[in-house]
């Protein structure tokens, strides 16, 4: 098949995010939380992972049906060894090729990912604050190890970085308006975005977000801030920017105000699960079509076959029911 697909929504397949690992050295307790991940959790042994092959095989089937950027993921993708060599496969078939990274290990990856054509990084930052940062991410990396990333993925010419700060209320709201003047005349965006209920095992509760427009309001207390137009309607954020050009900040609220309606994301799993919602159940095993020796056509056609039937939109129909049904975790499938 060669030609953009639509779901039932008539939303295209656009976005593909590739989680290379369900491994990560943080234990965020939104997303990891230790008692949940720690010693006797079992992760995906190494013979499960696809291989950076079988991944390009993927990506080379969805090009036909519209895809135009992939995002490497994880757990923490940088601790997947090679990962350059993946982002070489990949920017080689002429996509953007963007990254989301806890940013501990980015200083010494950062050239060898640019040099290999990565065109984008995102990184995870919830605090300045060492010991908010450290009780959030529950690991020793401390905020300067990050900050240096940032800074290594700038001196490499990965600008403008992407800063994500996910809020937790009662935790780390004191670290909004830091987090903006730190950033302001750097070129990096900080983007906040509401804790999300994505798997079972952080125990998500509506009343630990932070409304995206609250944090909105106080920011206009402090700061001018000027709103941007989206760049594609896909774009889930909502910018903003400091009317004197000293940089752009963002909000992503897929609790207060969903995104369902333009959502042309689906997710790969480090194991093959193609995932077509971030609040799935499950996902679609495609691992047997990626390692039989069946040609591209058959795996582009199943890919498309998937697409077409998709019909989610959890963020939309979010309730009290939708809240206690199993989902997928969000270490699996990468956010
Ligand atoms: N380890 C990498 C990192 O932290 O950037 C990549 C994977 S992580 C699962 C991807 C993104 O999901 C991060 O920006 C993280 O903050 C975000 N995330 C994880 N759990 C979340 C939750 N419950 N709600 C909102 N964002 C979440
Ligand atoms: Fe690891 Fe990223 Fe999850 Fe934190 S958010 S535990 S860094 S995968
Ligand atoms: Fe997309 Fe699912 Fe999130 Fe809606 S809830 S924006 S369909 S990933």
């Amino acid at each position: 098949m060669s030609q953009t697909v639509l779901d039932v929504f008539d939303r295209p397949l656009k976005d593909l995010r590739i989680s290379v690992t369900d491994r990560c050295n943080f234990r965020c307790r939104y997303c990891m939380p230790r008692e949940r991940f720690g010693e006797s959790h079992t992760f995906l042994p190494r013979r499960a992972l696809l291989s950076f092959e079988e991944i390009e095989k993927v990506v080379h089937s969805c090009l036909p049906l519209g895809l135009e950027k992939v995002r490497i993921t994880g757990g923490e993708p940088l601790l997947r060894p090679g990962i350059a060599d993946l982002v070489r496969r990949l920017s080689a078939l002429n996509l953007e090729v963007a990254l989301t990274t806890n940013g501990s290990l980015l200083r010494n990856q950062a050239e060898d990912l640019r040099e290999a054509g990565l065109s984008r990084v995102t990184v995870s930052l919830d605090a300045l604050d060492p010991k908010i940062h450290s009780e959030m991410t529950d690991s020793t990396i401390s905020v300067e190890e990050v900050l240096d990333g940032i800074d290594a993925a700038q001196e490499v010419g990965l600008s403008p970085v992407k800063v994500n700060c996910v809020v937790q209320r009662g935790v780390n709201e004191s670290e909004i308006e830091k987090l903006v003047t730190h950033f302001r005349g750097t070129d990096v965006i900080v983007r906040f975005i509401e804790y999300m209920d994505v798997g079972r095992t952080n125990g998500w509760q509506l009343g630990q977000i932070v409304p995206s427009e609250k944090i909105l309001s106080h920011l206009n207390s402090i700061f001018d801030l000027v709103p941007l137009e989206s760049v594609s309607s896909s774009d889930v954020a909502v910018r903003l920017a400091h009317s004197d050009g000293s940089g752009e900040i963002g909000f992503i609220s897929s609790v207060t105000q969903p995104f369902c309606e333009n959502c042309s994301r689906i997710r790969l799993s480090a194991d093959g699960l193609l995932v077509t919602c971030l609040f799935a159940t499950g996902g679609h095993d495609i691992r047997t079509l990626i390692q039989s020796k069946s040609s591209e056509d058959e795996l582009n056609e199943a890919i498309a076959a998937i697409w077409q039937r998709r019909d989610d939109r959890y963020s939309e129909n979010r309730s009290t029911e939708t809240v206690a049904l199993p989902r997928i975790e969000m270490s699996y499938i990468g956010g």
